[in-house]
């Protein structure tokens, strides 16, 4: 007998890696555990066409569909608009498309059944589609749990508020895991009300309301008190249920092969636990002075290191999204001579590495890290403790989480970091690096990133909490769908 049409679910991602690759990760699971056809679209990427369509394709390779909305003109935006305005612009503009999109394929003969619709949490805009069609909409969120907890409590001191005056975020924020969080800690643009992305964020979380749930990219060990606390709240009809359903770590390779291997094969002929890896993520940039600390603190810990070196912030900004030229040779603006003096034992590579693959080899023994939240995911799900080193959006709140002790205890935060704007010296640099290789705080760190690498793989387990999280709602969607198709015949 041929199999029955699965029932649909077409997922919406943002640009950026960071957004991309776990719902690429979940969209691969929802088809190969959970019995479901899915459909991931997003948006044109000039930044990072080359991982994009990389991921795209390994994608479909698993039997997932794929689309990118068309590009929507944005010219008119003055230039000095921030990237996150562009972001939220951009996706405002491009849900006609998506409505189009889906309408069409709810009008074609023998299309599957769709049964949830599944945009990221900067996709919210997307949800009123998902109520004309009559099906649940669940937002993927690619952040910590408590990310969506201080954009709620943003919300719900701003309930009722309007005219473009907001009322602002109190700080020191207390999370429920316990981390306090100081004004500093907030996510960019959530800092101050007087911010320009302030109205445009609590907008966004206003939205989240009209979500059915959240799937987020966690697992319950990291944070139990903020899932309990998401509990509660959904219990009293709050807020949304929140699931945890990660980590959602890519197990396909859909690297770059040749780059890729460069770093695999080096790596290979390090001795086991001995390289720091070293990387701020897709967008991270430090500045010239800052670049030239990081590598004197490199060299200066005795280490070997494995380090993604991006084109150095020359603005002042410590992140550039903007597409690397052809002529661009990041490795050149490394201090002179350093290359050679750490030949042997540092490996310097431009722009991109295969991460999870670097992050899982057993070479790898430690990771200078932005706190990214896929980052961070993919360093706990390795074993491998972090030297938090945030730099913009929610890293500093992250950076806050992943080193507390009542947080993931899993990461040693630099202290300059702490403030922005200041350089980290090279001493600083290399203390952290000697601190968490070899040093008694460094130690602890290590043990409970070992402790919490069990429970991340035991999530994902059979029978494991968000393998069943996932599951049940999957089973639901299905049964939804399948129900309504009935009703059609
Ligand atoms: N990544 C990678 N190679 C790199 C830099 C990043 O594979 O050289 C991947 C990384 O594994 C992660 C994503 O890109 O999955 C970055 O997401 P994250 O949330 O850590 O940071 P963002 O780039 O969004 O700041």
């Amino acid at each position: 007998l041929p199999e029955p049409p699965r029932p649909h679910v077409v997922l919406v991602a943002s640009p950026g890696a960071g957004h991309l690759n776990p719902m690429a990760e979940l969209a691969r699971r929802l088809v190969a555990h959970l019995g479901l056809a899915a459909t991931l679209v997003t948006f044109p990427d000039r930044s990072a066409a080359g991982p994009q369509s990389a991921v795209l394709s390994s994608l479909r390779d698993a039997g997932v569909a794929t689309a990118i909305l068309p590009a929507v003109p944005l010219d008119d935006l003055p230039p000095d608009t921030r990237v996150e305005a562009v972001f939220f612009e951009m996706i405002a503009r491009s849900v006609p498309h998506l409505r189009a999109l889906l309408l069409r394929d709810a009008a074609s003969s023998g299309a599957p059944l769709l049964a949830a619709l599944v945009p990221d949490f900067f996709c919210s805009a997307a949800l009123p589609i998902a109520a004309e069609l009559g099906v649940p909409g669940y937002l993927f969120v690619p952040a910590s749990l408590a990310a969506i907890h201080v954009m709620r409590r943003a919300v719900e001191i701003n309930d009722g508020v309007g005219g473009g005056e907001y009322r602002e975020i109190p700080a020191p924020l207390r999370l429920p895991s316990g981390v306090s969080l100081r004004r500093e800690d907030l996510s960019d643009g959530l800092r101050t009300w007087k911010d320009p992305m302030y109205g445009r964020f609590i907008e966004e979380g206003r939205r989240y309301r009209a979500a059915t749930g959240f799937l987020v990219n966690t697992f319950y060990e990291i944070d139990p008190a903020t899932v309990e606390e998401f509990k509660r709240a959904a219990e009293q009809g709050a807020f949304p249920p929140a699931y945890p359903v990660g980590p959602f770590v890519r197990s396909s390779s859909d690297e770059d092969a040749a780059s890729a291997a460069a770093c695999l094969e080096w790596l290979d002929r390090q001795p086991t636990g001995s390289v720091v890896y070293v990387s701020f993520g897709s967008a991270g940039a430090l500045s010239v002075e800052q670049t030239a600390e990081l590598a004197a603190g490199l060299e200066d810990s005795g280490h070997r290191f494995l380090w993604v070196v991006r084109m150095p912030s020359l603005d002042g900004a410590n992140n550039n999204f903007a597409a690397m030229d052809d002529k661009d040779d990041p490795l050149a603006w490394l201090p002179e001579g350093f290359l050679e003096r750490t030949s042997g034992r540092g490996l310097a590579v431009a722009a991109w590495a295969p991460q999870v693959r670097v992050l899982s080899h057993p070479a790898t023994a430690a990771f200078v890290s932005h706190c990214g939240w896929n980052s961070a995911l993919e360093s706990v799900a390795a074993g491998v403790p972090m030297v938090a080193w945030p730099l913009y959006a929610e890293q500093r709140m992250n950076a806050a989480f992943l080193s507390s002790e009542e947080g993931a205890g899993v990461a040693l935060r630099l202290r300059a970091g702490r403030d922005d704007g200041v350089v980290v010296g090279r001493e600083e640099v290399a203390a952290a690096v000697r601190e968490l290789m070899e040093g008694e705080k460094g130690r602890a760190v290590r043990r409970r990133t070992g402790d919490l690498r069990q429970a991340a793989d035991m999530a994902w387990a059979p029978e494991g909490s968000s393998r069943r999280a996932l599951e049940e709602i999957a089973g639901r969607w299905k049964a939804a769908a399948i129900g309504v198709g009935k009703d059609k015949q």
